[in-house]
């Protein structure tokens, strides 16, 4: 039978016939034709994975006349941290969360021996909604200290980890799901998020009133209640719940980008996201500016001395390798004062910075809102959604900040060092302008009338400008 909108059962929520527009009926058609193909492309990445994770601990040390195509240790790391990560950031607006349903081998491996695993009820402190901003931060400060930008050993250390944490999760909890990527994976929120402002977006046919709900036993591996199904952040794009042709199935449809974040008034915005948002680019944040701040080689100078003159010499000593980066081989030995002084300075970079913008935040809800006659928990619910505005400057700070490679890609191919700083720029300026263009429509969207819309507008463009401030000397140089 042909699906047509004539076919699609009116539902009884009336935003659902526009949201019938851009539906993309051939991918739906292609994806339930080939979707039993998923495993074996999952099972060739695994394999791919893998070999880039393990493979360089068996080869030779790099010389320095090696290039990426004479020695694979650089071209995995190339491959991990100048196309997987900026290309996989990078996706989430194009394609939403493509690489976590349709490629990612920890989330597959993890789902993959939930059939054969214990199926145990999720213990709450799993299913806390903080769990995976401690997990994101956990990686991001051991991914500092060990150094997995740079060395082979940390790649396959904190890779492998996540690896393995995500099989013993799978193998543990949930019965045909996904636990891991739902509640746990440091990288899954931060996709997330950022994929709300993507052009792809799955939406039952027959959607219920109600905000988004969690069902352990959906069909969904991500736990989403499908007839419930507002937000993107969960959706992994498995396309197990796409079934053209029938009448009760998601429908896969291309929006504008920008969209949900822009009516983030009915897509659950919550504040795990915002705190995520907050905190996790603040931690971000303070993993580039210690390598390139004198700031922190006056602080670990000042902290080194102290304990020095209270005799406390342990602190020039180098602790275990799965704490700090340990490679004399490659003259880089980080001790304890490097150890402490990193993770400090990399957690007070990020309760300044989310402290700032909690502020910021507030001072620009406040002035859009306050005296307006609504409650507290209408107050908060404003303050919630006008954060939503500042996610494309901080993507694209964390993608030239976190993705700097694929620039340096750019100069292998010939680019100069003006042209990448101008398409750094270029990425810059869109980012701010789209930030600014979302706090325009969420206010827009929260009926803020103009005379509060305009200095309300003012403070989020300071606060996208403050977040731009803040990643230039990490990502241009000082
Ligand atoms: S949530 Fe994490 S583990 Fe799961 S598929 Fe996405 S990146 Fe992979
Ligand atoms: S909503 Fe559908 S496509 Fe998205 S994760 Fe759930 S089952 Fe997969």
């Amino acid at each position: 039978m042909h699906v047509s909108e004539d076919n699609v059962i009116p539902c009884r929520n009336v935003d659902v016939v526009p949201q019938q527009q851009g539906r993309m009926l051939w991918l739906e058609r292609f994806f339930f034709k080939y979707r039993s193909y998923i495993g074996l492309v999952h099972f060739a990445v695994f394999w791919v994975f893998l070999a880039l994770l393990f493979v360089p601990l068996f080869l030779d040390e790099v010389s320095e006349t090696d290039t990426v195509f004479t020695h694979f240790t650089l071209l995995a790391n190339y491959t991990m941290w100048g196309l997987w990560f900026p290309l996989v950031f990078l996706s989430v607006i194009f394609t939403g969360r493509s690489w976590c349903g349709l490629l990612c081998p920890m989330g597959a491996a993890s789902e993959y021996i939930n059939k054969f695993g214990l199926h145990l009820k999720i213990p709450a402190f799993i299913r806390w909604e903080g769990m995976p901003i401690i997990s994101f931060l956990i990686i991001t400060t051991l991914g500092q200290t060990v150094g997995v930008r740079d060395h082979p050993e940390a790649i396959a250390y904190v890779f492998g980890s996540v690896m393995l944490a995500a099989i013993i999760i799978g193998y543990l909890y949930g019965r045909n799901n996904r636990v891991w990527c739902r509640h746990m994976c440091p990288i899954g929120l931060m996709l997330g998020l950022f994929s709300r402002l993507g052009v792809v977006q799955f939406f039952p046919k027959r959607p219920s009133h109600g905000a988004d709900q969690y069902h352990e036993s959906s069909l969904c591996p991500t736990m989403i209640d499908l007839r419930h199904k507002k937000e993107s952040r969960h959706c992994i794009e498995c396309f197990k719940c796409v079934h053209p042709e029938a009448k009760s199935s998601l429908i896969v449809r291309a929006r504008a980008p920008g969209e949900e974040v822009e009516n983030i008034h009915s897509h659950n915005p919550n504040w795990a996201e915002v705190w995520f948002f907050f905190l996790g680019t603040g931690s971000a944040l303070g993993g580039f500016l210690w390598l390139v701040l004198p700031l922190y080689q006056d602080l670990r100078q000042a902290l080194g001395e102290w304990f020095i003159e209270h005799d406390q010499f342990w602190i020039g000593e180098s602790g275990p390798w799965w704490l700090m980066s340990v490679h004399p081989e490659r003259r880089e030995v980080y001790n304890w004062l490097d150890f402490m002084t990193i993770v400090g300075f990399m957690t007070a970079v990020m309760l300044v910075f989310a402290t700032a913008m909690f502020l910021l935040n507030l001072l620009s809800s406040s002035i859009a809102h306050a005296g307006t006659g609504k409650d507290r928990r209408q107050f908060w619910g404003s303050y919630v959604e006008l954060a939503y505005q500042y996610m494309p400057v901080a993507m694209v700070s964390l993608l030239i900040g976190l993705g700097g490679k694929i620039f340096e890609l750019l100069g292998l191919v010939g680019l100069g060092s003006n042209g990448i700083l101008t398409i750094k720029l270029v990425l810059f300026g869109i980012s701010l302008l789209w930030s600014l263009w979302l706090g325009w429509r969420i206010q827009t969207v929260q009926a803020v009338p103009l005379g509060r819309k305009v200095p309300g507008q003012i403070v989020g463009t300071l606060t996208s400008l403050f977040i731009a401030a803040c990643w230039w000397p990490a990502i241009f140089g000082i």
